[in-house]
């Protein structure tokens, strides 16, 4: 065993929240070691196939899928420098005030100790930092006016086009979406080309993912990324009252430990429960942070309700990018469907390859042989998609917990228990429903609802940040209330998730939490 000389700041995980804190308290002087799971990805690494593409996420977890809705883990997990970020869709919606007070508005769910207010000056100073393209004017009759994007909106291709005249049918606004990739070039970043392969990761670096973003920026700066780097623990002084570092295990599989004056927790909403919990010390004998009982509870994801429609012209159903084209929050507001409750996020015309996207076929999973060959025959060039996203409300019994198989490291597995309940499957079914209206609107030869098992999309929760330890896990800069120089960033300290795709928002709340921690190092690092 190794114990490395003590650093300012250790970051556990290498993703979209890692990176963020990574560049900033590396660029405020401080002295930063960041440990990751997986490999070290280049861009050159990022080669554009569904085959090869599955090099670059994980075979499987050290996890249970327990519960009526198991958590889909592989496809939804990172692994390795850029985390699910390096590989994501960078459809970049936001969070929306409403989201913030579901408690006070409507008394379900919970409320976040901040506002909208709050986090919107971050999600501006995001898009000029790693480049959002879109129409900020546009998204404005939803929400307060913030600053213009960086870039305009990205081009738009026929099979999005297409279904613009049913979602004006049925009264749904679609403006152009916002998305983490490049349409111009961007800092020295090369513009998109549409080839629709970003789900693979995006060789030219046109998408924002951390390794040319953030990460990019750390590094410059002085950071350390250390790749093939699995962390089991974090360490406490003997009071229980600090965190002094990790113990990791290398790509020799030995046992190290990395002292550092800060401990930051970014290894995604299903891990940072996991290493709490397998923390726990006679001082903190629940895990650490964990007095509440409340590490590993309020696990949340969203769902999607897919529409297909398909047309007989050629609509260039391969071309353009996995993100969408067109977006809509006409459906946001929390009881805006009848006899259902939480928010909807709408989007429309992402790339369809004849395969697969990620492992989702893009076909008819009913049909077989000569007419699974004749239905690809009209796929090829006619098939489009649109999708509802829809929020569930925070369970305490959707939970993470230790279980007793171990991992190679002698590490406890851990059980992701999940399942939906009725407010989520009736949101789900309204969102089929006018999913079918929609493309029945359009004019096209057939349509029809994606339907199969309810999919988990996006895991949030588990770390929630709340006003005190009695509540949650940590403040609203995801300082724990425990442990103070321990920070957990990442969509687990969201105490409700929206409908929005996550990213965007922990972008922004993890610039916040480590401007704050830059600011406020002295009483931090004591
Ligand atoms: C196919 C796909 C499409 C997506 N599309 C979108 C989208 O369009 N919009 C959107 O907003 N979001 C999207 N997402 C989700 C998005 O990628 C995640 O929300 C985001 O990356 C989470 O950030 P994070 O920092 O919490 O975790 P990650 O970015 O996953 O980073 C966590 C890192 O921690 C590492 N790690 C875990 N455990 C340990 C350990 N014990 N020791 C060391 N390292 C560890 C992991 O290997 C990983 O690299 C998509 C995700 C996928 C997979
Ligand atoms: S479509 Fe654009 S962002 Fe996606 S992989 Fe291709 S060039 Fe990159």
């Amino acid at each position: 065993m190794a114990t490395h000389e003590k650093v300012d700041v250790v970051i556990v995980g290498a993703g979209a929240s890692g990176s963020v804190y990574a560049a900033v308290l590396a660029q405020a002087g401080k002295k930063v070691v960041v440990l990751e799971q997986g490999p070290d990805w280049q861009l050159k690494d990022l080669i554009s196939s569904d085959f090869w593409g599955r090099r670059i996420k994980p075979a499987s977890g050290p996890f249970l899928l327990e519960g009526k809705n198991p958590f889909g883990y592989v496809y939804q997990a990172g692994w390795g420098v850029g985390g699910a970020a390096l590989h994501y869709f960078a459809n970049f919606p936001r969070l929306l005030p409403n989201d913030f007070k579901i408690k006070s508005e409507h008394g379900r769910a919970l409320d976040w100790p901040i506002s909208y207010d709050d986090v919107a000056p971050y999600y501006d100073k995001v898009a000029d930092d790693i480049g959002v393209s879109g129409d900020a004017k546009a998204e404005e009759k939803w929400r307060p006016a913030g600053k213009p994007y960086p870039m305009p909106p990205m081009k738009t291709f026929r099979h999005g086009e297409v279904w613009l005249k049913g979602f004006e049918s049925v009264g749904i606004r679609m403006v152009p979406a916002a998305v983490g990739m490049n349409s111009t070039e961007f800092k020295g970043r090369a513009a998109c080309i549409y080839d629709g392969w970003c789900h693979v990761g995006c060789p030219i670096g046109a998408l924002a993912n951390p390794i040319v973003t953030y990460l990019a920026d750390a590094k410059k700066a002085g950071a350390e990324v250390r790749a093939r780097s699995t962390v089991t623990r974090v360490l406490t002084n003997p009071q229980g009252t600090k965190a002094v570092g990790v113990e990791y295990y290398d790509d020799k599989k030995e046992r190290q430990v990395q002292e550092a004056t800060v401990v930051v927790l970014a290894a995604w909403s299903a891990q940072i429960p996991r290493l709490l919990l397998n923390s726990a010390t006679d001082k903190h004998p629940k895990g650490l942070a964990n007095s509440s009982g409340l590490v590993g509870k309020y696990m949340m994801a969203h769902f999607a309700s897919g529409t297909w429609a398909l047309f007989d012209e050629d609509v260039q159903n391969h071309m353009g990018t996995t993100g969408a084209q067109f977006m809509s929050y006409d459906r946001y507001g929390k009881t805006s469907h009848q006899g259902a409750f939480g928010s909807s996020f709408i989007t429309a015309g992402s790339a369809l390859k004849t395969s697969d996207l990620a492992g989702i076929p893009n076909a008819r999973v009913d049909l077989f042989g000569a007419d699974l060959h004749a239905f690809m025959q009209r796929a090829k060039r006619g098939l489009t998609r649109i999708g509802a996203f829809g929020e569930e409300l925070p369970n305490i019994e959707n939970r993470i917990e230790l279980a007793s198989d171990k991992d190679e490291f002698g590490m406890p597995f851990a059980r992701i228990v999940h399942s939906f309940d009725q407010d989520a499957v009736a949101l789900w079914n309204a969102n089929f429903e006018e999913g079918l209206k929609i493309a029945r609107a359009t004019g096209a030869k057939e349509s029809w609802s994606g339907r199969g098992n309810m999919p988990t999309i996006h895991l949030m929760g588990g770390t929630i940040m709340g006003t005190a330890a009695g509540n949650s896990v940590v403040n609203s800069y995801g300082q724990t209330h425990e442990v103070p120089n321990l920070y957990v960033a990442g969509p687990g300290i969201f105490p409700t998730g929206g409908a929005s795709n996550p990213t965007y928002t922990i972008f922004a709340l993890s610039l916040r939490g480590a401007e704050q921690l830059a600011s406020k190092w002295s009483t931090v690092a004591g």
